[in-house]
């Protein structure tokens, strides 16, 4: 049998490092273990009904063919209309695209700006599959590390400093997942001067948006003049508790949103037709998707106050989550003896406490944990509990 050997494009990909730790959750309740997940970046809400009840009539109506490989065009106008009311200028349907999750916009983004030789900054730490997707264009993550001080978000300066002459972008994300941590206007500002002056280009991923505990988190599309150099994406996994909806989509210049479209045609066309509907229907009727998305917000609030409680009662290093479902938790220094304590905890707390936690090395943050809240509020308290013990033990 020939072996496999895996082609330069993949050689280097890692497993995403999320996934894994829900995996391996999955694997031993199968085998009978009752774990806490404190893992999955992921609703633990159904899908609002009203939703679902468009889903149903869609799929009477016969929405089981393809559609435009940008999305159905009523979709878009309703996106680009959302869009236009956050810049402030109109933003039309020929500028968005609808792909199958904001990981494949973001992906669609990465693959048509950047390329061998680019230098992309990432402020750390970021979502997993950041730095993966940009090395899968070819390009080179640079991981750019925010103050402790700073709830771990980068300035201008940090961003600054770290460019080269090969900078071609920034991938920016608030609220921030794994932090929590949402960038003010002001900080964003600085930034998109920055980028503007040097000539980058700026990925915004505002999939967390609506999850907000203080106010409206500032979007690139109300702070940045225009969109000359900007895509903005977003989707339905968090927001409206749709993940395995697979709904995302990016807001770009007419000309990016082209070649992002053609890219698509080229991989997965358009996504599943059937969802889009169930989308359109959710974004049409604005009064009930806010009112869906606040009780989520307003229970994911309860549950971080209550968590926040018990782990600053026990003297843990944890930051002050302003956005999005999860904590940050410091668990220790890195060391030669053990360069990710974060992991060794994280794997620890699995096997002798049944909770599962990311390990910040999942976030280019090795000596931390994240602990996602979105689970019933017994369960994060409890999960919440053993991480304390596990970690005076
Ligand atoms: N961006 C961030 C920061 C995320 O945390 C996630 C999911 O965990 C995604 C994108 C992917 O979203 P989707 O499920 O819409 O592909």
């Amino acid at each position: 049998m020939t072996r496999f050997a895996p082609s330069p494009n993949v050689a280097e990909l890692r497993e995403s490092a999320t996934i894994a730790v829900s995996t391996r959750a999955r694997q031993l309740r199968a085998a009978g273990h009752a774990v806490i997940d404190l893992g999955a970046g992921e609703p633990d809400f159904p899908t609002p009904a009203f939703v679902i009840d468009a889903a149903h009539r869609a799929l009477d109506a016969g929405a089981t063919r393809y559609t435009e490989v940008a999305g159905i065009a009523a979709l878009r106008e309703v996106i680009a209309a959302r869009a236009s009311a956050v810049h402030g200028r109109t933003v039309g349907a020929e500028q968005v695209v609808v792909s199958s999750g904001t990981k494949q916009a973001l992906f669609n983004a990465c693959f048509a700006l950047f390329s061998t030789g680019d230098e992309v900054l990432v402020p750390t730490p970021a979502w997993t599959s950041y730095y993966e997707m940009i090395a899968l264009a070819r390009a080179t993550p640079v991981v750019v590390r925010g103050a402790r001080e700073r709830q771990l978000k980068v300035t201008a300066d940090d961003l600054r400093r770290a460019a080269t002459a090969r900078t071609r972008g920034v991938m920016l994300n608030s609220p921030c997942n794994p932090t929590g941590a949402v960038y003010s206007a002001g900080e964003l500002e600085a930034i998109v001067a920055l980028a503007a002056e040097r000539d980058w280009w700026v990925v915004s991923d505002e999939i967390y948006r609506a999850i907000s505990y203080d106010g409206e988190a500032p979007s690139l599309l109300s702070v940045a003049p225009d969109l000359e150099r900007l895509v903005v994406v977003d989707g339905v996994a968090k927001s409206l508790a749709m993940p395995g909806w697979r709904i995302g989509w990016s807001v770009a210049t007419p000309a990016l949103s082209r070649t992002m479209t053609a890219l698509q045609s080229h991989t997965t066309s358009n996504s599943a037709t059937l969802s889009q509907h169930a989308v359109l229907a959710a974004l049409s009727d604005t009064g009930a998707v806010e009112a869906a998305t606040r009780a989520m917000v307003n229970e994911y609030r309860c549950r971080r106050d209550a968590a926040l409680a018990l782990l600053r009662d026990a003297r843990m290093d944890v930051l002050d989550p302003h956005g999005a479902f999860y904590l940050f938790v410091r668990i220790g220094e890195s060391t030669r003896d053990d360069p990710e304590p974060g992991t060794t905890f994280a794997r620890r707390l699995l096997d002798d406490a049944s909770v599962a936690v990311v390990p910040g090395a999942a976030f280019h943050a090795p000596e931390w944990i994240r602990i996602a809240y979105a689970n019933r509020m017994e369960q994060v308290l409890e999960g919440v509990r053993r991480i304390i013990a596990a970690r005076i033990s």
